[in-house]
C-alpha cells in the first residue's frame, strides 16, 4: 500500500529543489516574449529542459510546429495524467497573461511528479500547447489536438493560470465566430439611389437585430454576443455594395450556443432579404465551454489548501459567472479536466496588461507559481496512487 502523504511530500520537495531553475525559465520567457505560433525559442527552452530530465519527447506534436509532449512511464501500464503548458505572449504587453508561469509550473510539476512517483504504474505527460491566445496557424492548439484525438486516452488533465487570487475549477464560455458578408449594388448616392442596393443598411439592420435577441436570452446560459462592422463602404457618395460584420457568440451551454448562433445567422439572412441584398455567413466554432469535473476539483483544491494559502471556496467558484473562453474547454470535453488559478498580484491588476506581466516577476508572483506547481505535482501523484479518485472522475465525466 502506497502512503499518499509520503508521496505528496516527496513531490513537494522535488518541486522545491527545482526552484532556481523554474524561476530562471519564467524570467527568461518574461524577457523574451513570443507571439502565438511563433514560440520557437520558448519551445526550444522547454523541450531541452524536459529532455534533460529524461522525458520521452514527441516534438512538433501531431504536426503543430511548437507543440510537444514529454512523458515518463511508470513501472507498469496505468492511468495517463497530463499537465498542460502554455507559452505564448501578447502583442504590446509581453507575458500580460502570465503564460511564462504556466510553462514553468507544467515543467516543474511534471518533472517533480515523475521523480516522486517512480514506483507507480501509469504515465505522466507534460503537453506543450501553443497559441492559446488564438494567433497564427497553431491558434487554439488544444482544439487541434482534440480534433486529432490526442486527449481521448488521457485520464485527467490539469493546469494553472495566473490571476489575482487562488482558486480551483470554474467555468469558461464556449465561443463561435461568425462573419457576415453583405453584397449589394453601387450607385450614385444622390443622382441614382433607386439603382443601388445598400449593403451597409443590411449590415446595420443585422447588427441591430442581433442586439434585439438579447432580451429573450436564457440568463442561466450566460449568453454574450459581441460584434463589429469591419467594412461599410468606400465613399459617402457611393451606395456601398459591400459591408462586413464579425460577431462572437458565447455561452456556457454548448447546445444553447448552437441555437443562438443559428438565430444570429437568421438575423443576417432576414435583414439582407429585407434590403434586397445578399449575404454569405461563415461560422465556425472556436472554443468549447468548460466541462467541470468536481472530483478532480476537490483533489486539486485540497492540495492548495494543504499549503496554507487562502483559496476561493471551490463551490463559489463553480457557481460564479464564467467570463472568458479558453481552448482548455475543448480538453475538458474530451477527458476529465480541471484548471486552477494562482494569485500573483493585487486584485486591481487587469488581465492582459503590462502590470500583470510584471507581477509574474515579483516575489509574490514567483512564490504563487511555486505553490501552484506543488499543488499540480501533488495532484498528479495522488491521482496515480488513488485509482478510485480517477474512477470517480471518469464516472462524473460520463454522467455530466
Ligand atoms: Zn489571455
Ligand atoms: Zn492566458
Amino acid at each position: 500500500m502506497v502512503d499518499v502523504k509520503v508521496l505528496k511530500d516527496s513531490a513537494k520537495k522535488e518541486v522545491e529543489s527545482q526552484r532556481k531553475r523554474l524561476v530562471e525559465i519564467a524570467k527568461w520567457m518574461y524577457e523574451n516574449p513570443e507571439l502565438g505560433s511563433e514560440e520557437f525559442k520558448a519551445y526550444e527552452l522547454l523541450t531541452a529542459e524536459l529532455e534533460k530530465q529524461g522525458a520521452k519527447m514527441e516534438k512538433q506534436l501531431l504536426g503543430i510546429p511548437t507543440a510537444f509532449s514529454a512523458s515518463w512511464r511508470g513501472k507498469t501500464k496505468g492511468p495517463k495524467i497530463a499537465v498542460l503548458a502554455e507559452y505564448d505572449a501578447l502583442p504590446g504587453v509581453g507575458h500580460g497573461c502570465g503564460h511564462n508561469l504556466i510553462a514553468a509550473s507544467a515543467i516543474g510539476s511534471g518533472v517533480a511528479a515523475a521523480k516522486a512517483a517512480k514506483g507507480l504504474p501509469g504515465e505522466i505527460v507534460v503537453v506543450g500547447t501553443p497559441a492559446e491566445e488564438g494567433r497564427g496557424p497553431s491558434a487554439g492548439s488544444k482544439v487541434i489536438l482534440a480534433n486529432k484525438g490526442f486527449w481521448n486516452d488521457v485520464d485527467a488533465a490539469i493546469m494553472l493560470h495566473p490571476a489575482t487570487r487562488f482558486g480551483v475549477g470554474g467555468k469558461a464560455l464556449g465561443i463561435w465566430q461568425l462573419k457576415m458578408e453583405f453584397k449589394g449594388q453601387t450607385s450614385h448616392a444622390a443622382a441614382s439611389p433607386e439603382k443601388g442596393i445598400n449593403a451597409l443598411n443590411a449590415a446595420t439592420l443585422a447588427y441591430m437585430a442581433t442586439h434585439m435577441l438579447r432580451q429573450e436570452a436564457r440568463r442561466d446560459a450566460n449568453l454574450v454576443i459581441h460584434g463589429i462592422i469591419t467594412e461599410g463602404g468606400m465613399a459617402s457618395n457611393i451606395i456601398p455594395d459591400r459591408a462586413v460584420c464579425e460577431f462572437g457568440v458565447r455561452s456556457s451551454d454548448e447546445k444553447y450556443l448552437v441555437t443562438m448562433v443559428d438565430k444570429v445567422e437568421r438575423c443576417a439572412q432576414g435583414c439582407a432579404m429585407a434590403m434586397g441584398a445578399q449575404v454569405t455567413v461563415t461560422k465556425h466554432k472556436l472554443y468549447s465551454s468548460m466541462k467541470p469535473n468536481i472530483p478532480l476539483v476537490k483533489v486539486l483544491y485540497q492540495n492548495y489548501i494543504d499549503q496554507g494559502v487562502t483559496v476561493d471556496d471551490w463551490q463559489e467558484t463553480q457557481a460564479g459567472i464564467p467570463m472568458a473562453s479558453t481552448d482548455f474547454g475543448d480538453v475538458s470535453q474530451k477527458c476529465p479536466s480541471t484548471g486552477s488559478y494562482i494569485g500573483i498580484g493585487p486584485e486591481n491588476v487587469p488581465g492582459h496588461s503590462k502590470q500583470l506581466a510584471d507581477c509574474t516577476m515579483t516575489k509574490e508572483g514567483l512564490e504563487a507559481m511555486m505553490v501552484g506547481t506543488k499543488a499540480l505535482a501533488m495532484t498528479i501523484v495522488e491521482l496515480l496512487a488513488k485509482p478510485e479518485v480517477l474512477k470517480e472522475a471518469k464516472e462524473y465525466f460520463s454522467t455530466h
